[in-house]
């Protein structure tokens, strides 16, 4: 097994220096499944930073017996530098820009590259790594994007989710707010390459609980893969009862809120999940679950205004009903 570390190219600086997106690969020299695993598209996003980190270095102890994970650190350098979400040349958020154009915007540029630097590898996985807040539990997050041609792909990505043993959810238009596709898992399951988004740990800084659990996750889709030695197999069958995410809670007045819900709490449809108080402490929103579900994330700021949402929330769903949407494109 060889370990390398490469460069995609991005552009050039004003100092004229190459920005570029720092490339590892771990390459077992036997055929097997190629698998990328890519982190800090969000630049605050740290934690998938240290996870991919980590499993390099247990490559060196333990290592690839079959096919190539190829592994991006940080997928968004300029953010990471100023601690920021978005990419520092224009403030976009670079997960909003795919599929990206080779001569669009600045962002869209760097999402072509991304994009076209993955599926010049022909994937048969791709595993993202984001944050949500510090009040979330981890999760997998699985995009149904509307322009999904093949059902394959989706039920792939739905066997990586199940794999990695975090709670996971189905992600819509109507629950993200966007179309999935804008994204990059995303855009790469329209592309036909099955790609999960994994929510671990806090923003900003690592929390090494967190990178723990996360690499021993991805660990074992490695080992469910064949890729390294192990027992963990792959858990193949789609269930008919899936988690969907809500649409985002958001309150309708501004004030200070008080969350009487925790992270993974399950939830009963009336259920009171925050009250919001004016600058005088006086009750002026009630905030009930719509549903009954259970709570996956809620912010980690007190303030609130008419309009932010605050709560990740998930339902138990229908698979075949979340796929109606989308169906009738599907080979
Ligand atoms: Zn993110």
């Amino acid at each position: 097994m060889t370990i390398t570390k490469e460069f995609i190219p991005l552009l050039t600086g004003i100092d004229l220096s190459t920005r570029q997106l720092p490339l590892l690969i771990a390459d077992s020299g036997k055929a097997g499944p190629t698998v990328w695993i890519t982190a800090a598209i969000h630049g605050d996003e740290v934690t998938g930073t240290a996870i991919i980190q980590s499993l390099f270095s247990r490559f060196k102890k333990k290592a690839l017996i079959a096919g190539k994970v190829y592994a991006v650190p940080i997928l968004n350098p300029s953010g990471f530098e100023r601690i920021s979400r978005r990419e520092a040349f224009t403030d976009a958020d670079l997960n909003r820009h795919f599929n990206g154009r080779a001569f669009g915007s600045t962002p869209e540029r760097i999402a072509a590259g991304i994009l076209s630097a993955v599926l010049a590898t022909k994937p048969d996985y791709v595993i993202d790594i984001h944050t949500d807040s510090i009040n979330s539990i981890p999760y997998t997050l699985v995009d149904v994007p509307k322009t999904l041609k093949n059902r394959k792909t989706l039920e792939k990505s739905v066997t990586i989710a199940q794999t990695l043993g975090f709670p996971w959810a189905l992600d819509t238009e109507k629950s993200a707010g966007y179309p999935p596709e804008q994204c990059f898992t995303g855009r790469l399951q329209t592309e036909g390459v099955p790609a999960i988004t994994i929510e671990i740990g806090w923003p900003c800084v690592i929390v090494d609980d967190y990178r723990r659990m996360g690499v021993n996750a991805i660990w074992e889709v490695f080992e469910a893969l064949g890729m390294v030695e192990g027992e963990k197999k792959l858990i193949s069958t789609i269930p008919t009862d899936v988690n969907t995410f809500t649409e985002r809670l958001a309150t309708q007045s501004t004030g200070i809120i008080a969350y009487e819900v925790k992270p993974g709490d399950a939830v009963k449809e009336g259920q009171v999940l925050g009250r919001v108080r004016n600058v005088f402490g006086e009750q002026i929103e009630v905030l009930p679950s719509p549903v009954d579900g259970r709570i996956f994330s809620h912010e980690d700021q007190s303030v609130t205004f008419p309009g932010l949402a605050l709560f990740t929330l998930v339902v138990s769903s229908d698979f075949e009903k979340v796929l109606l949407n989308v169906r009738d494109k599907m080979a």
